[in-house]
């Protein structure tokens, strides 16, 4: 079992596939984009697989792939099925930003990979392409759209900008009257690619709840599952269910049951965290599976008390410089 000195059991690995994307999101890159690393940097297929069957026998039993956008890494689908088939994994989710996925979904099916979680920040078309500097609104109303048919246990995440899509709020929560899907609104964190945050994040927990409140009458809390990062409710009556994700504020951090795994092998204990060892670099000077679970496991035993103990104990970049895209959300 992996567990840190808090008590806190693992069981939840989040493996970051590349770090291309064809977004620009403003929250997530600059307009730019990323110096991208080198593909030869990258954990190669055969990596990720020796690392997820040996964390699998530990314990680890769901697995999200996210990027990046996972869907521009090469055959990713030849990936997800070796994932698949590894008995101790019970489940696999993909977080994207749904440009590319349709044309997956019949395959995932087949693969029992049925939760999605897609990234939608405004329903308003030429909101949602300023946010992400695309043109691709429909396209991606067009994956949600395909993934509701066939029944797919679907999340819209949704970052909240000040200034930029406070007005869909209500309209997204409003999607769960006719769909049978869970949106959730994420405070905004400083993983922007540049370092350029602003120092108070007006959007806060409170306040995203308070204008809730504001504008819906009949809001019931729910009883969040373990583990997870969502407080979540429903509106009485309405089939969908909405959550906050207090992820700059961290109040989830007491029960995190959460790994990463960076595209180029860089494992990291807490999104906060500034990386805390490469185990690529150990695969390739020929480390034992015993001698990788020992890097891991030290590293999950010695995890920061919460994001911000992470964040202080930050050596090299003080100041949050990454890009979400390298760290996968
Ligand atoms: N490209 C995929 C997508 O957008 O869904 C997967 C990777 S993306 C980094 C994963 C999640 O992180 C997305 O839901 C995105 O909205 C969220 N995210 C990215 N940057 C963020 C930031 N600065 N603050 C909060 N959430 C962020
Ligand atoms: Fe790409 Fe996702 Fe980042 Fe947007 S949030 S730029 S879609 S990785």
């Amino acid at each position: 079992m992996l567990q840190d000195k808090f008590g806190r059991v693992i069981d939840y690995l989040r493996i970051a596939v590349t770090d291309r994307c064809n977004f620009k999101c403003e929250y997530c890159m600059p307009a730019e984009g990323i110096k991208y690393d080198s593909q030869t940097n990258l954990l190669n297929y055969e990596e990720i697989i020796r690392l997820v069957k040996l964390l699998s026998k530990e314990g680890i039993n769901k697995i999200r792939i996210t990027g990046g956008e996972p869907f521009l890494r090469k055959d990713l689908m030849v990936l997800l099925r070796a994932l698949s088939e590894i008995n101790l994994i019970d489940k696999i989710a993909i977080t994207t930003n749904g440009t590319l996925t349709s044309q997956y979904i019949d395959e995932l099916l087949e693969l029992g990979i049925k939760s999605i979680n897609l990234s939608i920040d405004s329903l308003d078309k030429s909101r949602f392409n300023k946010i992400t500097r695309t043109n691709q609104f429909e396209n991606v109303w067009n994956c949600f759209e395909k993934l509701l048919k066939k029944d797919f246990d679907l999340k819209i995440n949704c970052v909240i900008l000040d200034g930029q899509n406070i007005d869909d709020i209500i309209p997204m929560i409003k999607l769960g009257e006719k769909y049978n899907i869970s949106v959730r609104f994420i405070e905004e964190m400083p993983f922007n690619g540049s370092g350029t945050y602003h120092n108070v994040l007006k959007w806060d927990y409170n306040n995203i709840i308070g204008h809730i409140k504001n504008n819906l009458k009949n809001i019931v809390a729910l009883n969040n599952e373990p583990g997870s990062t969502s407080i979540n409710f429903r509106v009485h009556g309405y089939i969908g269910r909405f959550g906050i994700i207090p992820a700059y504020t961290r109040s989830f951090c007491g029960s995190c049951n959460r790994l990463r795994l960076t595209p180029n092998g860089v494992i990291k204990t807490c999104l906060y965290d500034e990386g805390i060892f490469n185990v690529r670099d150990l695969i390739r000077a020929g480390a034992s599976e015993a001698q990788l679970l020992t890097a891991i496991s030290e590293a999950i035993h010695n995890k920061a008390e919460n994001g911000f103990e992470a964040e202080r104990g930050r050596l090299s970049n003080k100041q949050i410089i990454e890009s979400m895209a390298i760290i996968g959300g």
